[in-house]
């Protein structure tokens, strides 16, 4: 596996395997890589040739009182993860190859960027979609895996590249969890072990919501009481938002609609912890994927 540290030689190996007419899948991550990341080069590697996936632990997407500081960085041990699971490349590219002096142009997604993590965490999706755009640019990939432990972040990037016409197709791929139900995260290694066991109860809030769907409620609002009783019996909880929303526009709905999102935030701790439960709803029928 190549370990690629600059724009113009990513551009460069990229362009040869486009004049091949190989169909080129792209993973870019933050590191930190666990069993959530590995799906995804999983699936790029049964649908594309070759593979890269890229390593940027991008500072535009923290804000100042964050924790890009502290952010694990074991990249030795990405190295080998990534070795194993056979991609063709990894892009590593420092910060001032992707922000050259001078840099001054970032993308805003309007309306999505405002709202959940947006408005929690300002300025956060302008850095995400200003890196994923250039990322887009410089790898030119047929298809970005991204993965829904991040909906609203995925939904953005689609918004992207359909307002902005790029090329790329971004797949979406199912949540990877620890047996306990927790969604793997590179944050969880903050958590202290009575943390870690408290962080079960962000699953335990949407399954819970799941349940009351599957015997047939469709009022948001009940669901969303719902999780909250859940998150309040877990004294370590404090809940940043616990809402239903539109999976297009993640604006909140009073009833569920064929498609939704039950999103959560949550602090344990120190730690801001994410999760969310997909929702298809038709009439009687309904279906919940956690
Ligand atoms: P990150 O390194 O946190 O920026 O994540 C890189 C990609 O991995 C993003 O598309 C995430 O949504 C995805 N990802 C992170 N955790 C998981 C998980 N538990 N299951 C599936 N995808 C994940």
């Amino acid at each position: 596996m190549e370990t690629i540290r600059t724009v113009a030689w990513m551009k460069e190996k990229v362009k040869e395997a486009r004049m091949d007419q190989r169909v080129i899948g792209f993973v870019p991550t933050m590191g930190a890589l666990h069993a959530g990341h590995l799906a995804l080069v999983e699936r790029a590697k049964r649908e594309c040739s070759p593979v890269y996936v890229s390593i940027f632990l991008n500072p535009k997407q923290f804000g100042p009182k964050e924790d890009l500081s502290k952010y694990p960085r074991p990249i030795e041990d990405d190295t080998a993860k990534l070795e194993a699971a056979k991609i063709d490349g990894l892009f590593l590219p420092d910060a001032t190859e992707m922000y050259p002096p001078g840099f001054s142009t970032y993308v805003h997604v309007g309306g999505l960027s405002e709202r959940l993590e947006g408005k929690s965490r300002p300025g956060h999706f302008r850095g995400v979609t200003t890196v994923v755009l250039k990322l887009l640019e410089i790898v030119q990939p047929n298809f970005a895996y991204f993965g829904r432990k991040d909906a609203q972040q995925a939904r953005m990037v689609q918004q992207m590249v359909r307002d902005l016409n790029v090329d790329t197709g971004i797949v979406l791929c199912r949540i990877v969890r620890e047996a306990d139900g927790l969604a793997l995260s590179s944050r969880n290694v903050y958590l202290h072990p009575e943390e870690r066991k408290a962080a079960t109860v962000l699953s335990c809030a949407l399954r819970a919501a799941a349940n009351e769907i599957g015997s047939g409620v469709r009022d948001a609002s009940h669901l969303q009481q719902t999780m909250h009783k859940v998150l309040a019996s877990e004294p370590r909880a404090r809940v940043d938002y616990a809402e239903i929303v539109d999976s297009e526009t993640f604006e909140p709905v009073v009833r569920l609609g064929r498609r939704s999102y039950a999103v959560l935030a949550v602090h344990i701790g120190k730690t801001r912890l994410i999760d969310n439960l997909l929702i298809e709803t038709d009439g009687e029928e309904s279906r919940t994927e956690l």
